[in-house]
């Protein structure tokens, strides 16, 4: 269960449910008792009233959450940064999105037809930025809620002719409870009534501050629609990168994380996955959540075949026996028995508990104070 009434939150806060509204007040959010909180919100919460809450997922013995990150620091290159974008309806992810995909069709890998594959890559400054193209809001929590921790940066973005509104705070939200560094992309600048300045002002209640008012976030202003601002953008994503160096070991089985995936009429089960440790390669035996498989065929984001993928590359791969579902961690084994025998057991867990509701985990199993 992925969420928790402002009530139940309460009790595991050991707070006053008006205690708790108000608070959720502050944060921006209109409560009342009986509402749903995602678990971000829960944790930021807690972090308001500092409580520590642990969120606890059910693992098994073979869980890939329990393999051991033991990487020596020269085995570690450094690797893109994986970015999403999240904002108010209307703001213009989508369009800042699909902007950012063409400035680059003309650049590195001319010809390449964009896929959808969930996720892409653009190269500047001879850097490459990984975009996810999928989570919306409730497939972020989803994935977030599961485990699965797919992004290094939030890109929010806010349109200067309407200011900061309730998916705005949402978001500042999520990014937030994910400990994840924030651009504000202010957006839309060429509308007659845009004030980017009023989206400054605004957002310093969340703690977002310009640095030359004294803070440390960075804003960018652009247009998506008439493409201005955008370079700016991407230099800045590339700074945050820089300042958090973020690192992976090319050179062992990859691990990722299934970031869509669809049964196909002609090529059966298709998943579109984000490696994040190692290198996946053609031929791989691979569990992704319940599911077995051995890659047959793998796709870049440019509708390109390729033979392997390293750290922080969105990928398409067909082989596999069943559709995983987003947020299901992925692995590659070399023992394709292993792997075989890893995703048998983990659908036998699931099919007992679909069949016997109350093994479903209670929220105690969910949410364990420390
Ligand atoms: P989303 O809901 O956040 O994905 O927003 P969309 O990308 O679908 O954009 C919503 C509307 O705003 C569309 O009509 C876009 O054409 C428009 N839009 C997006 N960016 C800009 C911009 O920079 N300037 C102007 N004038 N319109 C924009
Ligand atoms: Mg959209």
């Amino acid at each position: 269960r992925g969420s928790m009434t402002v009530g139940e939150t309460a009790k595991l806060l050991h707070k006053d449910a008006s205690e708790v509204i108000k608070k959720l007040i502050t944060m921006g959010v209109m409560a009342t008792i009986n509402q749903e909180l995602d678990i971000d919100t829960i944790l930021l919460l807690a972090g308001e009233f500092g409580v520590e809450v642990e969120v606890k997922i059910p693992v098994d013995e073979d869980s890939f959450e329990t393999v051991e990150e033991n990487d020596m620091d020269e085995e570690l290159i450094t690797r893109p940064p994986v970015v999403t974008i999240m904002g108010h309806v209307d703001h213009g992810k989508t369009t800042l999105l699909d902007a950012i995909r063409s400035t680059n069709v003309t650049g590195g890998e001319a010809g390449g037809i964009t896929q959808h594959i969930g996720a892409y890559q653009v190269e500047i400054n001879h850097k490459k930025i990984t975009f996810l193209d999928t989570p919306g809001h409730e497939a972020f929590t989803a994935m977030r809620a599961r485990g699965a921790q797919v992004t290094d940066m939030t890109i929010i973005v806010v349109a200067a002719d309407d200011g900061v509104m309730p998916q705005t705070v949402e978001a500042i939200s999520h990014a937030k409870a994910a400990g994840l560094p924030i651009i504000v992309a202010v957006n839309k600048i060429d509308k007659p009534g845009a004030d980017p300045d009023k989206v400054k002002q605004e957002l310093t209640k969340y703690e977002l501050v310009p640095e030359e008012w004294g803070g440390d976030t960075i804003f960018v202003n652009l247009s998506a629609k008439q493409r201005t601002g955008l370079e700016d953008l991407l230099e800045m994503i590339l700074l945050v990168a820089e300042v958090n160096e973020y690192k992976a070991n090319p050179d062992k089985r990859a691990r990722g994380t299934v970031i869509e995936a669809e049964l196909d009429k002609n090529r059966g089960p298709v998943a579109r996955i984000l490696v994040q440790h190692g290198t996946l390669r053609v031929g791989d035996a691979f569990v992704a959540g319940n599911c077995f498989g051995r890659v047959r065929a793998m796709v870049n984001d440019k509708g390109r075949k390729i033979k392997e993928a390293g750290p922080s590359t969105p990928v398409e791969i067909t082989g596999l026996t069943e559709v995983p579902q987003a947020g299901d961690p992925f692995m590659a084994f070399e023992d394709e028995r292993k792997a075989r025998a890893i995703a048998d057991r983990r659908s036998t867990t699931q099919r007992q508990s679909e069949l016997n509701i109350n093994t479903r985990v209670t929220l105690d199993d969910l949410f364990k104070h420390i």
